[in-house]
């Protein structure tokens, strides 16, 4: 596609774990050892490959506590265990078999929040979200989760594709229950009798409904090339003015977008819990739905498309679809980046709008895909706009996944101080390029006085160019 440089996932420059050993790093070669002595012990061929790879992933980490200040749980506890560097010694005592499964060790690697801000900050190049991924995934080998928990991951992430009556019956009754009116009483009731539904309940926006997507959308004269939108399970239904308004400004920077039918969850949640068979099973029927489109696969929320980066992992080990899901992590594009690499026709103008924004960044889109400027350099396009960084910016809101709803305490907490750095920085508007973030930051700010619209930077963009 001409005009359009680099992809998230590339090689950043960070210091590896092989050149930080060269050059002697903080602690050097002979203290690794001892940090890490204990787990060498075992034998290899009674572990599992994913246990042997969290040691060997693990034995990188040289312990040096450089990422415990960039830590959310840490900062909140102050316990090595909630730490990322106690997580990893948890991980290395679990995978080796040196440490029994105990409800404490599931709590501390349970609360992780999978923000990643300790991975950046490692000087060793430490692959700390692969790490816990695993230590999860062995941890549920041994203690699985509760059936109806696992039933309904499962269901919700299959649902729009393998059960699509039952999907669309279900979100014509969210719908409508997110435009009641008697909504208010019924969540202040249900708030006396089962706070934890209560909770979720107050995270459902107002769900206009919308026509059905339909499988190409022409660009608007002439046509600069093509493009395929990921649409997600959650944020098709919850974040449709996002996605809808990604293709008119597509449309505008003259790419056609194709919406390919068949796509489904990008397998996120999975991944996070250390569910990778159930992931790739996701995975697989994504390559499937996007195998007969070309160029970038956009996605608009930017924990999906740290999920579809993983996709070449995931499929390592399996010849058949291992080279399709290596050039499908290749095609990944983050929406704000994709359309700040564009070249933009002339005649696209855009109106001014005196507004200050205050810009969240998500942790997926700045420790993960390392794109953490790109929605800063899209709203630059809107003349008159100031975008201001929010305070905190390097701090996981909370949302984390299921975190909002399953670990309130500390989802409140970590939201709170977001909203405080909200009040001091007066703003008209937040934007966020993630949608659990969003739905989270939106639950928060009615209410608090400060600003009380919570948008993606796309649907500002699309606004100022409609
Ligand atoms: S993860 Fe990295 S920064 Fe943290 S203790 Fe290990 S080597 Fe140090
Ligand atoms: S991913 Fe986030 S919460 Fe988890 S250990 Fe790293 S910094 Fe802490």
């Amino acid at each position: 596609m001409p005009g359009l440089k680099g992809q998230p996932g590339e090689a950043t420059g960070r210091v590896t774990g092989e050149s930080f050993r060269a050059v002697g790093g903080p602690l050097g070669e002979g203290r690794r050892s001892r940090y890490n002595a204990g787990v060498d012990s075992p034998d290899p061929g009674a572990l599992s490959p994913r246990a042997v790879r969290l040691l060997a992933e693990a034995d990188l980490c040289v312990k040096c506590g450089l990422c415990l200040p960039r830590c959310p749980t840490y900062a909140l506890s102050r316990e090595e265990g909630e730490s990322p560097r106690g997580r990893i010694a948890l991980g290395q005592g679990l995978a080796s078999g040196a440490l029994p499964v105990t409800a404490r060790l599931a709590e501390h690697l349970g609360s992780c929040l999978s923000c990643r801000a300790c991975e950046a900050a490692c000087p060793a190049g430490v692959p700390y979200g692969r790490i816990i991924e695993a230590a999860r995934g062995i941890l549920t080998e041994q203690r699985p989760p509760g059936m109806a928990a696992r039933w309904a991951l499962r269901v919700a992430a299959r649902a729009p594709v393998d059960r699509p009556n039952w999907w669309r019956a279900a979100m014509a009754a969210l719908r409508a229950y997110s435009l009641s009116t008697v909504r208010p009483s019924f969540e202040r009731v249900l708030e006396r009798v089962w706070p934890r539904l209560a909770r979720l309940a107050r995270y459902v926006p107002r769900l206009e409904p919308g026509p059905a997507w339909k499988p190409y959308y022409p660009p608007v004269g002439e046509s600069r090339g093509e493009v395929a939108l990921f649409l997600g399970c959650v944020a098709r239904e919850v974040d449709r003015p996002t996605l809808e308004a990604s293709v008119r400004v597509l449309n505008r920077l003259g790419l056609g977008v194709h919406v390919p039918a068949g796509q489904g969850c990008c397998g996120a949640m999975h991944l996070h819990g250390g569910d990778e068979r159930e992931a790739l099973r996701l995975a697989k029927r994504n390559l499937r739905a996007f195998s007969g489109t070309a160029g970038p696969v956009v996605v608009a929320a930017s924990g999906c498309a740290a999920a579809l980066l993983e996709y070449g992992r995931l499929a390592q080990g399996e010849a058949e679809v291992v080279d399709e899901a290596r050039e499908f992590t290749r095609r990944v594009a983050e929406v704000t980046d994709l359309m700040t690499r564009l070249e933009w026709p002339a005649e696209v103008t855009v109106a001014p709008l005196p507004l200050r924004v205050a810009v969240h960044e998500p942790c997926s889109l700045r420790n993960v895909l390392r794109r953490a400027e790109a929605p800063y350099r899209l709203l630059a396009r809107i003349p008159g706009l100031e975008a201001l960084p929010l305070p905190g910016n390097d701090r996981c809101c909370g949302a984390a996944g299921t975190h909002m709803v399953t670990r309130p305490e500390a989802a409140d907490s970590l939201r709170g101080e977001k909203l405080d750095a909200l009040g001091r920085v007066s703003a008209d508007v937040v934007v966020t390029a993630n949608v659990g973030c969003a739905l989270h930051l939106a639950a928060g700010v009615t209410g608090r006085g400060g600003p009380t619209e919570v948008l993606h930077p796309v649907v500002l963009l699309d606004r100022q160019l409609r």
